[in-house]
Parts: structure tokens; sequence; C-alpha cells
């Protein structure tokens, strides 16, 4: 059987993003799995950062996605909880104040998803492959259910939140003018607008919406009237008059780390390796970060050394341990804070963001750290 140089297994964003890296700097690629599958029915948007567009950029994805399928964010409202007779906290970013061109870029994920299939269809270092293929290195790309992880004993035990995610996209009767915006309720929820050009440009927006297990499957079963009466009830009129513009999808939600995301001849990246609440929109920035990471490593190896040594995989490891545990942490502790039920904990929250408010520095460091920069 021919062997290759890197074993790609799973092609979601991480690892056709990781073939078309490393088929770049020439080593040969395999990949294992249907090359066909995709999710033209992902009705999710993803908030991209500086990074993941400039690596999207160097591998000729970027370009090739429909004028319709990105949407520049300007500007960001986070707003807390105005229950309990306190004021809701409120706390807003400006790609202007902060001298970047975007805070974030929203992108159509089936798009992404087809975009990155087709790049990979023309990459001459890139070949289907079945599953035992021998290699120096597999990586491996399979997302939260990784059977691979499993075979190999690494420990990831991911901490449920009890909560899932639903994603639809809506039509508005106003233009979102590049405004973001999220907002922290009781319970824990967590309420997301992306501004989005699809289906009507300018004034449509991807939703993601966190909230207990059992509200998430009432909210996707309801007729869509009724959904939307809930959903302008909870924006209560801040991005105008929503309607659905998709059907609606739901994820469960969790927070896992890998023991180790390296060993002998196998790396893991992407959900596979790490998994975060959306709240951020940060789960695929550190797969992508991952790839990033990967290929610089592997591209700066001594000539004697073999792709699938584990000294050299462990210098990926260290560049990952530090980005990967702080996005876990933040978005656990944001989650926690936000779903404490106590009057005081809700006074803290918006007394916090009110306060950060009024950082600029601090804003400043946080907008960095989500750009990716
Ligand atoms: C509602 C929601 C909103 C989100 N929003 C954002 C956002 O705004 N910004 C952001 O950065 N992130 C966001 N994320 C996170 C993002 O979706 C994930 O981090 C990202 O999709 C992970 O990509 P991946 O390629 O690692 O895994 P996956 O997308 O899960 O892909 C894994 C692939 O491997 C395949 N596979 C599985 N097992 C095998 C096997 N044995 N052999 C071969 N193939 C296999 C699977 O079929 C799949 O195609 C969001 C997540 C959710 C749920």
């Amino acid at each position: 059987m021919q062997s290759v140089d890197v074993l790609v297994k799973g092609r979601g964003a991480v690892g056709r993003s990781l073939a078309l890296s490393l088929a770049a700097q020439g080593l040969s690629v395999g990949m294992t799995g249907n090359p066909e599958a995709s999710r033209p029915d992902d009705v999710r948007t993803y908030a991209l950062n500086a990074a993941s567009v400039a690596l999207l950029t160097d591998l000729k994805v970027w370009g090739s996605l429909r004028g319709d399928a990105i949407s520049p964010v300007y500007d960001m409202i986070v707003s807390g909880d105005a229950a309990g007779g306190q004021p809701a906290g409120r706390l807003s970013f400006s790609a202007w104040q902060q001298g970047a061109r975007e805070l974030a870029v929203i992108v159509d994920a089936a798009e992404l998803d087809a975009q990155l299939a087709t790049a990979l269809r023309f990459s001459p270092h890139v070949h289907d492959v079945a599953d035992d293929t021998p290699a120096a290195l597999t990586a491996l790309c399979e997302g939260r259910e990784s059977a691979a992880r499993s075979a190999l004993g690494v420990e990831f035990k991911p901490r449920p939140y009890g909560h899932r995610a639903v994603a639809a996209r809506l039509v508005a009767d106003r233009a979102h003018q590049g405004v973001a915006r999220q907002w922290f309720q009781p319970g824990g929820e967590v309420l997301a607008l992306l501004p989005f050009e699809k289906p009507l440009p300018g004034a449509s927006y991807g939703l993601v919406w966190s909230c207990a297990e059992a509200r998430a499957l009432h909210l996707t079963a309801l007729p869509a009237a009724d959904f939307e009466r809930e959903l302008n009830e909870a924006t209560a009129g801040a991005a105008g008059e929503l309607k659905l513009g998709s059907e609606r999808s739901s994820w469960p939600l969790a927070l896992a780390r890998a023991e180790t995301v390296c060993g002998p001849g196998w790396v893991l990246l992407g959900d596979a390796a790490h998994i975060v609440h959306p709240l951020a929109g940060q789960g695929l920035n550190l797969g992508l970060g991952d790839v990033a990471a990967l290929s610089r490593v592997l591209a700066g190896r001594e000539v004697w050394r073999p792709l699938g040594d584990e000294r050299l995989l462990r210098r990926y490891a260290r560049e990952r341990l530090a980005p990967t545990l702080a996005m876990g942490e933040l978005t656990d502790a944001l989650q926690r804070l936000f779903a404490h039920p106590s009057n005081a904990a809700q006074s803290l929250r918006n007394r916090g963001l009110d306060a950060l408010n009024q950082l600029p520095p601090v804003k400043r460091w946080l907008t960095q750290r989500a750009l990716g920069l």
C-alpha cells in the first residue's frame, strides 16, 4: 500500500484546512472518509477572527467564498439581564475605536465547508486513501466524538452544560449595519445575533441561542410564529422585528480538553482536542489556530527529524496549551457567572459590564485576544 507523509482523519473545517496547509508545504497528504461529505443544511454562521481569515486567505479559500457568504462585524453590543429590578449592564466594542478594520467576519458554515472541499479537489498533493494507509504522522480532526482518539486511550471527559445552542438564520425589518448583539439572560441563557447577508442582504442575522436543554428543544419544536414571538420578546426590538429565515437546529454544549494532544506519530486538532461554549464564537478559531501552529512546527523541523517524532509534536502541544486553556476557562467563567441566579451575582455582572465599558485599555486587550492577535 502506498504510504503518505500525513494521514488526516476528519473532513470538517479543521481537517480540510490542515490538509491544504500541509500540501502547500509539499507534503503528501492522505484523507480518509467520504470526499463528498458536506453539510449543505448547516444553518450556522461562524464568527471568525483575523488570524483565521489570514489562514484561509493563505489557503486560497477565503477569496473564493461567495460575496453573500461573508459579512463584517463593525460593532458589538453585549447586554446583561435586567431582571430583579436592577438595570441591565452594557458593554460595547467598536472596530473603529480599536483601530481595526472589523471586529470579526461572519461566514456561512455550509459555504466554507463547500469551498474547502473544492480547494482540496485542486490540490495535487492530497489523495483520498483508506483508513489504514501507512503514514509518518496521523492527524486526528474527527471532532468531539473522535473514535480514533478513544482508540488511543486519550482521556477526553466532556463536562456538559445541560444547555443546547439553537441556531437559525433570521431576517429583520431593519438593516443590521454590521452590528452584532449578545444578551446574557437569567439561567445562563445567551442569545447572539450575528449580522449576515443571507437570506436578505443587509438585514439578516445568524442566531445562536444557548439555553437549558428542555427549553432549547421546546424552542426548536415551536411553530415558527410562536418561536418568533419568543425571540422578539427576548431581543425587545433592539434589532427590529425578527422573522425566521431557515430551519432551526440545535447542538449540545460542553467543555472538554484532551489530557494530551500528541504522542508518537499522532496529533489531535480542533474539536477532537478541545470543545468550548460557543458564547465567544471561538471553537473553530481555536481549531484553525491548531492548524496554523502544527503547520509552522512541521515546516520548521530539523531535516533529520521525522514528522511523527513526539519531541517535535510536543512543540505544537506547548504552543497550543495556553490559548486553548485560556479560552476554555474564560468561556466557562462567563457562562457560570451569568448562570448564577443570586441577586448579588446579577448585580456584580451588570456592574462588571458597565465598569468594563469605561476601561478602553481592557476593552482593547479583550478585542485583541478575540481577533487572535
Ligand atoms: C451553534 C454553534 C455555533 C458555533 N459558532 C462558532 C463561531 O461563531 N466561531 C467559531 O470559531 N466556532 C464556532 N463554533 C464551533 C465550531 O463549530 C467547531 O469548533 C468546529 O466546527 C470544529 O471543527 P472540526 O473540524 O474540529 O470538527 P467537526 O466540524 O466536528 O468535523 C469533524 C469531521 O470528522 C468526521 N469524522 C468523525 N469521525 C470520523 C472518522 N472516524 N473517520 C473520518 N472522519 C470522521 C465528521 O463526520 C466530521 O466531518 C460553533 C459551534 C456551535 C455548535
